[in-house]
């Protein structure tokens, strides 16, 4: 099982904590436990000391009856076990516990060995060192101290005097206490620490903890939860209201880190999608290129054919229109057969000029190219145009670009152009309707587009891959559908393009564009050099 940061950090804590605390206490209880055996030592040598004092003149006058009597008073009061007068063959010669008196003690005991250990006894050693713990007959913990009682100077005049000058000590007087009372004094103080301690370590770790919880924990979880959320993706994530220490500056740039990182990802998106757009703009063109290349070649391909028919059948057709026309002038024709002949002149002339179109769409005749303005040379094929009947219930709007460059192209065959298209608008509006015509400078400065744009009845979807093709005419005997295929030609001769855009019952846009300077296959001047013209 995973530990959580607060937990390692409180159970390692608490251990050093619990470990300083318990070496601490039981340093102070040991000091306190000396303390008050000084102190009881000290007590019980002041009582020793008292009573030999008190006992001295009874001692000088050898009155030994007062003496034992002062000492069995003594020895009542609470606390004292018993006192004992032990003479220097070690007899106990008196006690307040009758029992022990004329026992003899051993020197070499316990007790006395402090100064009889060495080699010569020591007369005067510290109240430490003659005191000793020991237990009694009832198995109770007691305090023992024995104090010398030394020959004085005056014992030497005394009367009773029978003591030699070499006589320094005369006896001891063992005075035993009971140790119960310091104890449990002792086991009050121990009590007291120990529960100190606990106090003490108890509020000490509550704080600890609710410091790590505040100081560490929290914010380490808000981190942890950040870093995780910005993991899944999430880079909006954010760490609010930083500290100001170290945990709080990591917080910091975590969140400069997320913004960065949100940065990024935004223009790596942008890029995407500048990159697809800039993708589907090639393939559309490159469709563009292929489809016209696809039209480019068709139209060689038919150019070359009709090129062929035109030449075989004009001939026929130019003894046709002869011999046609000497039979209706002759006088002799039958007035009743006139009006055929009539009719078979006008079809055989309808003839002559749909071998005329298929001429020009295959012809390879030489361009005369030369600097021109397209505006100008749209005003120019509408003054041919616009007074015609078909004009008159259409207004016409000139959106010119004011500084149009001039471009080099032939201008009879642009005008050709321009003619086929406007034509065809007026033709597709015979109730009236907006003819738009519109100039502009496109690719940064290297094109000139034009629209012509009408509000007619528009062309379906089926046709408008077909408008350009030769022949195809929705106009009946009307069209001969060679107008837009000869315009496509001569626009494709150029190095420029035609397209379309139509939308029925709305109307119909004709978009050319033309480079400035043609590409150098046409700087010769020659239509279609790759093929027929078209
Ligand atoms: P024609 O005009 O002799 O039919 P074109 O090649 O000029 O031959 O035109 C081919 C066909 O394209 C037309 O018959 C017509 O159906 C269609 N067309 C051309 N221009 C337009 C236009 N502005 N609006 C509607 N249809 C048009």
């Amino acid at each position: 099982m995973q530990l959580k940061l607060l937990t390692k950090f409180t159970v390692v804590t608490s251990a050093a904590v619990l470990a300083a605390m318990i070496i601490f206490a039981l340093i102070n209880i040991r000091s306190l436990k000396n303390i008050f055996l000084e102190e009881a030592v000290k007590d019980v040598d002041n009582l020793s000391e008292t009573l030999i004092r008190t006992t001295h003149y009874q001692m000088l006058e050898n009155d030994r009856e007062r003496v034992r009597q002062m000492i069995q008073e003594v020895g009542t009061q609470k606390g004292i076990e018993h006192i004992r007068l032990i003479n220097k063959d070690g007899v106990i010669i008196f006690s307040t516990d009758h029992v022990e008196i004329g026992e003899v003690i051993n020197k070499n005991a316990e007790a006395c060995n402090m100064c009889h250990g060495k080699e010569v006894p020591l007369l005067q050693t510290s109240s430490m060192n003659r005191s000793r713990i020991f237990k009694d007959r009832t198995g109770k913990e007691v305090l023992g101290i024995a104090r010398g009682i030394y020959t004085d100077p005056s014992c030497l005049v005394a009367e009773c005097h029978f003591h030699g000058p070499d006589d320094k000590l005369l006896g001891v007087l063992d005075v035993i206490v009971s140790l119960e009372d310091m104890n449990s004094k002792m086991i009050g103080h121990r009590n007291g620490i120990i529960i100190l301690t606990f106090a003490l370590l108890l509020l000490l770790l509550t704080s600890l903890a609710a410091l790590t919880q505040r100081v560490i924990n929290r914010p380490v979880g808000k981190l942890l939860a950040n870093t995780r959320r910005l993991a899944t993706g999430n880079l909006e994530s954010r760490i609010e209201n930083p500290s100001g220490d170290e945990l709080g500056e990591l917080a910091q740039s975590f969140n400069v880190m997320a913004k960065n990182l949100r940065n990024a990802q935004k223009e790596l998106r942008e890029w995407g999608g500048a990159l697809e757009a800039r993708v589907e703009d090639r393939t559309r063109e490159i469709r563009d290129m292929q489809k016209q290349l696809i039209q480019s070649e068709k139209m060689a391909a038919l150019g070359e054919m009709s090129a062929g028919i035109a030449h075989e059948i004009n001939n026929p057709l130019t003894g046709i229109l002869m011999f046609g026309s000497i039979i209706a002038g002759d006088p002799r024709l039958d007035p009743g057969i006139k009006p055929d002949v009539d009719t078979i002149l006008q079809e055989t002339r309808r003839c002559g000029a749909i071998v005329q179109g298929l001429l020009e769409f295959s012809r390879n005749s030489v361009s005369h190219k030369r600097e021109v303005s397209i505006n100008h040379l749209l005003d120019k094929t509408l003054s041919l145009l616009e007074h015609q009947t078909l004009f008159f219930n259409i207004r016409i709007l000139r959106l010119y670009h004011p500084a149009l460059p001039d471009v080099m192209v032939d201008p009879n065959q642009i005008e050709q152009v321009l003619m086929n298209i406007i034509l065809n608008a007026a033709q597709a509006m015979p109730e009236g309707g907006d003819l738009i015509l519109k100039t502009d400078l496109r690719e940064p400065g290297s094109l000139v587009h034009l629209e012509i744009r009408d509000t007619g009845c528009g062309i379906p979807a089926e046709n408008l891959e077909k408008i350009f093709n030769p022949f195809f005419t929705t106009k009946g005997v009307r069209g001969t559908g060679l107008g837009l295929s000869v315009s496509y030609g001569i626009i494709d001769s150029h190095g420029g393009r035609i397209n379309v855009d139509s939308e029925v019952g709305n109307g119909t846009t004709f978009i050319i564009s033309l480079p400035l300077s043609p590409p150098a296959r046409d700087a010769r001047g020659d239509v279609g050099a790759s093929g027929p013209a078209v």
